[in-house]
């Protein structure tokens, strides 16, 4: 079963109240776009604005922590931000590997935190410009992935998304060919069909992410076993992130 590519807008750390506007005006067009799940990450404290605001469009975080409740300064649960009115959670960012020194296995604990949670869930890959220059970027993404997607997913493909994002693409403009991405995200299949079965490893979305642009767009996405986009910079006004949804 091919789900309905899924393009969700990760606003990172941007955004106040005075970003509603271009939610808003997403989720309208949105709701004349049927045929694409679209989604925004805004900030943790605009979730639930955003989900106040949102007809059509589903609502998430950029993160959560592993533990469902407790002494934990400054963190924030799974349950917690479905309770806020998120639907899903992208996980294992790079600026959060890299930024907070998060591992694979934290990943993979905060991925079974959110599946217990009922949310859906994107896992996000990807490897460093040198490791690709090597040549061993598939290797490295396979086993970052190896590691951090959950054990089992039973009766739960169709919540999980896994995000390739080389890091090099990330916010820089540079974007991977058609070739490399559908390379990549062959192998990624493979381990998601080995690990989960044909019909539930078959149904998870394996989403592109790195500078994806209204002008890019319908190449990426038009890509074998590309499922839709993971997009930052380009979710940040309702006129950028649609053209990239018209393109899906
Ligand atoms: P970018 O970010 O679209 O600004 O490159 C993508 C991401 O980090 O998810």
């Amino acid at each position: 079963m091919a789900l309905r590519p899924f393009i969700v807008g990760n606003w990172k750390m941007n955004g106040t109240r005075a970003m509603l506007a271009e939610a808003r005006a997403i989720d309208r067009s949105a709701q004349r776009l049927m045929k694409v799940e679209v989604a925004l990450a805004p900030p943790y404290t605009l979730i639930h604005a955003v989900h106040k605001e949102a007809e059509q469009i589903g609502v998430g975080a950029q993160d959560c922590s592993a533990e469902a409740d407790g002494a934990y300064t400054g963190d924030i649960s799974a349950v917690m931000i479905a309770d806020a009115g998120a639907k899903f959670v992208i996980l294992g960012h790079s600026e959060r590997r890299q930024g907070h020194m998060e591992t694979d296995a934290l990943i993979r604990a905060k991925a079974e935190a959110a599946l217990a949670a009922g949310l859906k869930l994107i896992v996000c890959c990807g490897e460093a410009e040198a490791t690709r220059d090597a040549g061993d970027a598939e290797a490295f993404v396979i086993a970052q992935l190896r590691n951090s997607l959950p054990e089992s997913i039973e009766g739960a493909g169709e919540r999980l998304s896994v995000a390739y994002e080389p890091i090099w693409a990330i916010g820089t403009g540079k974007t991977a060919t058609v070739a490399d991405v559908e390379t990549m995200h062959r192998a990624i299949r493979a381990l998601l069909v080995s690990r989960y079965g044909e019909e539930e490893g078959g149904m998870v979305r394996i989403l592109y992410g790195g500078s994806v642009k209204p002008e890019n767009a319908r190449d990426l996405l038009g890509a074998d076993e590309v499922g839709g986009a993971l997009v930052g910079g380009a979710s940040l006004t309702a006129e950028s992130f649609l053209g990239i949804v018209m393109a899906a």
